[in-house]
């Protein structure tokens, strides 16, 4: 982990002249472990290599892309992007509460579509209430399975 190792110094080299909020903002602390995480795939993954350097360039330059210029900040951005899109597409490592934001929406899908069909074809009087009703339903019950699939990938060690 040599690569990362440097990038962590890096970044902590600079964060003191940094705002908080900007640390925040930019997901410091996230870079760096998924600098940790594509080190590690890198020894498979010539993509991932180059993202270490991405990430690498990005750690000796951060006040330049921090400076609150919105050119610099979009390519911060896509770089950010392309990366983690790339260990989820690639190595299935995702965000803390991917699934959990994910099934929640299917959940909320799942329960208007099957709420207005009820109320369609059995309770034509009480259309909201039935949409209301499965909304809620569905959105906890898929909201848990997601939960449990992020609690998997956490133990996994598969969050980026
Ligand atoms: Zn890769």
């Amino acid at each position: 982990m040599e690569e990362s190792k440097k990038i962590r110094e890096n970044f902590e080299l600079q964060v003191k002249n940094l705002y908080r909020g900007d640390i925040k903002f930019y997901q410091i602390e996230r870079l760096i472990t998924i600098s940790e995480i594509s080190e590690k795939e890198s020894t498979n993954c010539e993509i991932c290599k180059a993202n270490v350097e991405k990430i690498k360039e990005i750690s000796e330059n951060v006040k330049d892309y921090m400076s609150g210029h919105p050119k610099r900040r979009r390519e911060y951005e896509n770089k950010f992007d392309s990366i983690v899109h790339h260990l989820k597409k690639e190595h299935q490592y995702y965000s803390k509460e991917y699934f959990t934001t994910i099934y929640s929406f299917w959940g909320l899908l799942l329960g208007l579509i099957s709420g207005f069909l009820i109320s369609h074809f059995i309770l034509s009087a009480w259309m909201l209430e039935s949409i209301a009703i499965a909304s809620v339903f569905f959105i906890l019950i898929l909201r848990q399975i997601g939960k449990i699939k992020d609690k998997k990938n956490s133990e996994g060690n598969k969050i980026a």
